[in-house]
């Protein structure tokens, strides 16, 4: 089926991305529970898993948003480590922030662009990116910017959407992504649009293989993938050694 894809200009694209996240910002949460119908929850506590991050290590959660991840960073690394929420985008960022004091948990918070890290060399254990890189410009960029800023055997992992792998339930995956998601966005927070550019980045996105191919010329090392919901999302992950 033609969806009707729009290849959008690069300088659009940022300022779309900004646009779609300042206006879904304080309703981001609960669509984001509405529309994966609770999983995320599972997909960022697996990639917490993987990570097997420690007491006292330092984790940069980038495109951290309303800070899922950073929140559970935090009460692992405790208070000899810490977890910096860094997002392009000053109203997610202020959601975030809000929501983690409203928990008792006290993180750094930096806006910052994936793409040109505002961080020291050699300065993280753990950088984590969920549901951020699609909505990059320059990919092969913030890839290498998150390498610069992780330390010798620090890990990044890139949580987001990829190829679903189980062909017979496309059909169903494309109904839902490009009817049923829109008319969620429509009906819930009157905003059919974000909906709609939230498909259409998905599908653009790099698949499986080639993001890892992206993040080994990059210059990541022992990169490798795990598909999650058949392949709905991936988490990928590659070390600076
Ligand atoms: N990580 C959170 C989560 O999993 O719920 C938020 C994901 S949200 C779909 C994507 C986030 O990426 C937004 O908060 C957006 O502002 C941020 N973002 C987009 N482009 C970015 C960039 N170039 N650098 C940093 N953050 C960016």
């Amino acid at each position: 089926t033609d969806f009707g894809f729009t290849q959008v200009p690069v300088e659009e694209k940022a300022k779309r991305v900004a646009d779609v996240f300042s206006s879904v910002a304080t309703r981001y949460d609960v669509m984001n529970d509405l529309m994966s119908f609770g999983i995320h929850r599972l997909w960022k506590r697996y990639a917490i898993e993987l990570s097997a991050v420690k007491r006292g290590q330092k984790v940069l959660d980038l495109a951290g948003g309303t800070g899922d991840l950073a929140k559970q960073f935090a009460a692992i690394v405790g208070g000899t480590g810490n977890v910096v929420l860094a997002d392009i985008n000053a109203p997610m960022l202020a959601v975030g922030r809000e929501r983690l004091l409203d928990a008792g948990i006290v993180v750094d918070c930096a806006q910052a662009n994936a793409e040109c890290l505002p961080f020291a060399d050699n300065t993280f254990d753990i950088v984590t990116m969920a549901f951020g890189l699609r909505n990059v410009t320059d990919k092969p960029a913030a890839l290498r910017s998150i390498l610069r800023v992780l330390k010798p055997g620090g890990q990044a992992l890139i949580l987001e959407f990829s190829e679903l792998q189980l062909k017979p339930l496309k059909p169903f995956y494309d109904l839902y992504s490009f009817r049923i998601l829109p008319l969620m966005g429509k009906l819930v927070a009157n905003d059919a649009e974000s909906y709609r550019y939230l498909a259409e980045s998905i599908r653009m996105h790099p698949n499986q293989e080639t993001l890892l191919n992206m993040m080994q010329t990059a210059g990541f090392e022992h990169c490798q993938y795990h598909n999650l919901t058949g392949g709905v999302v991936a988490i990928h992950r590659g070390y600076k050694f």
